[in-house]
């Protein structure tokens, strides 16, 4: 058999390094950063603090210790946080606020991953000698579940206000939080000023290999420096990474309305194949979700079907999969997936 190129829509999580971030990472000048002695990972922070708006940043290994250190610092055991049903900390992140922070989560219905603001307003406790008080609310943007949808800008601030009213805190799981910017066309700091906290992943569609940066206010950030190091994430010579980190902030931003292009373009030759189904509506940043129910093919079979001509992505729902364009899928591999897949349609057993 020829060799095929594997095209890889699977995540963004999947991006390798680019030359620029690994001479980067060569050069990193390093300390040991427990003792707060790593220039770059202390340079990263400072970066990332100014760029979204924020008092203070750290850096840690992933997004998922930084949701779990957020919502750490953010209440105390016994606690309720509010969520949208769908939300990647309520789904994904192994009952985290349960084990680790002894809270308990309370889920929204949300469409598109906005959820309706007088429901959250009705969902915070009132002072009741029965009642766990609401301490937080989590916020998702770009919402991963739906599809990477948006969650518009006023929602979030009517959100932010019914929270503030009701004594709660706001975090944003901002995990592609510069896709939603890309995708909307504004500063970052616009999503931002509407949570206390965020937590955003350098190592999706920017780029580096490893890490995460949660950013907010100077006292939460010391609590979740403190939090890191109990959960095992206090680094070393951190800056080795934190280098790629400087380079994802700094450079790799912007093209991200590349990944968004190539994600219409994906879309758009999708919905021309017989039996798939993409409602556009949902293609707003870089995640493209296909339904397949009338191919007469289930998510996980398509998904076979197409691993073996070299086109990967992951099915999420029985008849859906989910592609999701970045730095290592050009537009020309965009093209070429879209010609096998429609062969492997037309020739399907
Ligand atoms: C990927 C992701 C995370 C977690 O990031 P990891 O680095 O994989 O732990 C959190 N929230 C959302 C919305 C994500 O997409």
């Amino acid at each position: 058999m020829p060799e095929v190129k594997i095209i890889d829509f699977r995540s963004d999580t999947v991006t390798r390094p680019t030359q620029e971030m690994r001479e980067a990472m060569y050069r990193a000048e390093v300390g040991d950063d427990v003792y707060g002695d790593d220039p770059t990972v202390n340079k990263l922070e400072e970066i990332a603090a100014l760029k979204v708006g924020k008092e203070a940043a750290v850096f840690v290994p992933t997004g998922t210790m930084g949701n779990q250190t957020a919502v750490m610092a953010w209440t105390s055991r016994g606690d309720e946080i509010i969520l949208e049903e769908q939300a990647h900390i309520y789904m994904y992140e192994v009952g985290g606020p349960a084990v680790l922070s002894g809270v308990q989560m309370r889920t929204i219905r949300g469409r598109l991953g906005a959820m309706d603001p007088a429901e959250v307003k009705a969902a915070i406790r009132a002072k009741n000698i029965h009642f766990p008080r609401t301490s937080l609310v989590c916020i998702e943007n770009t919402h991963n579940r739906s599809g990477g949808c948006i969650v518009p800008l006023e929602n979030m601030k009517a959100i932010y206000e019914v929270a503030h009213d009701g004594g709660a805190n706001v975090h944003l799981d901002g995990a592609r939080v510069f896709n939603a910017a890309i995708g909307l066309g504004v500063d970052v700091k616009e999503i931002t000023r509407y949570a206390d906290s965020v937590q955003f992943c350098l190592s999706k569609g920017l780029c580096s290999p490893i890490g995460s940066i949660v950013a907010g206010p100077k006292d939460f950030i010391e609590r979740v420096r403190k939090c890191r190091k109990l959960l095992g994430g206090g680094m070393r010579q951190a800056g080795i990474v934190a280098a790629a980190g400087i380079i994802s902030l700094t450079k790799m931003v912007d093209r991200l309305a590349e990944d968004h292009a190539n994600a219409k373009l994906l879309a758009e030759g999708l919905n021309r194949i017989p039996g798939l189904k993409v409602d556009m509506e949902t293609v707003q940043t870089n995640m493209v979700a296909v339904h397949t129910r009338e191919l007469g093919m289930d998510g996980p079979v398509f998904q076979q079907l197409m691993r073996s001509r070299g086109v990967w992505f992951n099915a999420d729902l029985p008849y859906r999969v989910r592609m999701v364009t970045h730095n290592d899928v050009t537009r020309a591999d965009v093209e070429e997936a879209l010609v096998r897949i429609t062969e492997a349609v037309k020739n399907r057993p």
